[in-house]
């Protein structure tokens, strides 16, 4: 139930929030409604009670279905995780970097009524955040769990191929990484692997680095998204320390792993030092992998010489799973997690939610937290309550990139399509529907729009915009008709 309670406030905040707050929470036990939540020291507990205890029991709620109490304590062993430092009645506590660090440093007084001694917060150099990793010698005496060396190397122990289930949707893309995995940086380098949320990129990417470590010990995997590569340069050339980050990336990396790449758009500076890693790399055939929501031609605001490089490999697109492929995922996760699926709500889940396996399995997993805190099987009647409730959210949720998947869908090609430049009638069509449907009823301006729709001049939205009202406006029906049915689709 936690775990689920946990997954549901990934969701409710931001990734940062999440892992500095709730992540390392632990539910020690549970008394009917009552859950006895172990945080890791008081200053947790002060700050976890002063602001996130609503939002905590929000979640245990909508797992349960019922109303709960929690009660927080702090894990005994404190004084061993945050080096106490009486002298002056200050505290010295490590945290894990910089930018935590500088919210640490505001805390106090943020908190208000919490009262806390002085204190101080440092974050480590960032360089010795993968000493561990680069001083790596298999030749020592006690060798780190495998388990281990995969979370140090950034890598989610979860996420490997034998979690992964292949469909049409994703045999391409699985296929590349597996010969990436096994032979790296000697066949599709730099590797791009794209396509919309909750498809499995994060996954896939993972996978490779676990089965890159799994063939070849020695391997030295360097796994991040492109938000923390941005932190860490940041506080490297904060702290002076830009040669030990070029050390890191350039010279004790074998297998680079770069995921959500189109976060640095936009972010010059970062773009810069991405490049040079990238080419230090490439050139001592050391394999690159990258993930993005988008083409590389399609990412706006990312400099044409990383675009072009991204292009110099294979690129492969990971499309929303076909309705066999969601049962299967379906059925190994409930599976892996020792939930009783039946046939019947296997197809009811898989035939509702379509497009977002993260959506689909966290579906599975507050069904199943339900049936263990009733001592029953997962009752349909549940879940059709469930599946409306994210029905009525997802209506009220229209943005451009869903107006793109919605109409794509309608019309029998993909979103790639619609934001590609292939000016077919079966496709520039729905295009401009779609770019139609964005302006209309969306906040975006039409340079915003341009962006979402793969790059294109805003002059081109605008023009299928005006075209399209006309119609409208002169109450032509085939064009009514048209608009009626896909905004039905779209709102419901
Ligand atoms: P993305 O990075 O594309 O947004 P993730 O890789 O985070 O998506 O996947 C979301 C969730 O769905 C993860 O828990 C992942 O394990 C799961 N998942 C996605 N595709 C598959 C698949 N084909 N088989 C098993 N699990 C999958
Ligand atoms: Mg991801």
């Amino acid at each position: 139930i936690w775990q689920a309670a946990l997954c549901d406030l990934k969701e409710k905040t931001s990734s940062h929030n999440y892992e500095s707050w709730f992540q390392n929470i632990k539910c020690r036990r549970r008394e009917g409604r009552q859950f006895f939540l172990e945080v890791r020291d008081e200053f947790q507990k002060a700050w976890v009670e002063e602001n996130y205890l609503d939002l905590i029991e929000d979640s245990l709620v909508t797992v349960t279905g019922a109303s709960v109490e929690i009660t927080l304590d702090a894990e005994s062993t404190y004084a061993s995780k945050a080096q106490h430092d009486d002298v002056g009645g200050a505290f010295q506590i490590d945290v894990e970097d910089e930018p935590v660090a500088a919210r640490m440093a505001r805390m106090p007084e943020e908190m208000g009524r919490v009262q806390m001694p002085a204190m101080s917060w440092d974050a480590p150099a960032a360089p010795e955040a993968f000493g561990d990793l680069a001083d790596f010698d298999a030749t020592q005496p006690a060798p780190k769990a495998f388990e281990e060396r995969l979370v140090e190397a950034g890598l989610n122990p979860r996420h490997d191929f034998e979690e992964f289930v292949v469909g049409g949707s994703n045999q391409f893309v699985h296929a590349a990484c597996s010969a990436v995995a096994e032979n790296p940086g000697k066949s599709y380098n730099p590797l791009f692997i794209f396509g919309g949320v909750g498809l499995g990129k994060t996954h896939l990417l993972h996978a490779v680095g676990i089965e890159a470590m799994k063939a070849n010990p020695q391997a030295r995997v360097v796994t991040m998204s492109a938000e923390e590569f941005m932190n860490e340069l940041i506080t490297s050339l904060r702290q002076k320390k830009m040669n030990a980050f070029r050390t890191q990336f350039r010279n004790n990396c074998d297998v680079l792993l770069i995921d959500d790449i189109q976060f640095i758009a936009g972010k010059d500076s970062t773009q810069e030092e991405f490049f040079h890693t990238f080419n230090a790399l490439y050139h001592s055939g050391k394999q690159i992998v990258v993930t993005s929501d988008k083409l590389p031609r399609d990412l706006p605001g990312i400099e044409e010489r990383l675009r072009s490089r991204f292009s110099w490999g294979l690129c492969a697109d990971i499309q929303p799973p076909e309705m066999e492929t969601r049962i299967a995922i379906l059925e190994k996760k409930a599976e892996a997690d020792g939930i009783e699926l039946s046939k019947e709500m296997a197809i009811l889940l898989a035939s509702s939610i379509r497009s977002n396996v993260r959506e689909l399995e966290g579906t599975l997993i507050r069904l199943g937290a339900q049936a263990s805190l009733l001592g029953q099987p997962m009752s349909m009647e549940l879940a059709r309550q469930m599946l409306d409730r994210m029905d009525i959210d997802q209506r009220n949720q229209v943005n451009t990139p869903r107006i793109i998947e919605v109409v794509a869908r309608e019309y029998g090609i993909s979103p790639v399509d619609i934001r590609g430049k292939r000016r077919t009638r079966a496709i520039s069509k729905p295009r401009q529907y779609a770019m139609y449907l964005a302006r209309k009823h969306t906040d975006d301006s039409y340079p915003r729009l341009g962006d979402e729709f793969g790059g294109k001049d805003h002059t081109t939205v605008l023009a299928a915009f005006k075209k399209i009202d006309e119609l409208i406006e002169a109450k032509d029906p085939e064009m009514c008709s048209i608009i009626d049915r896909l905004e039905n689709l779209l709102l419901g």
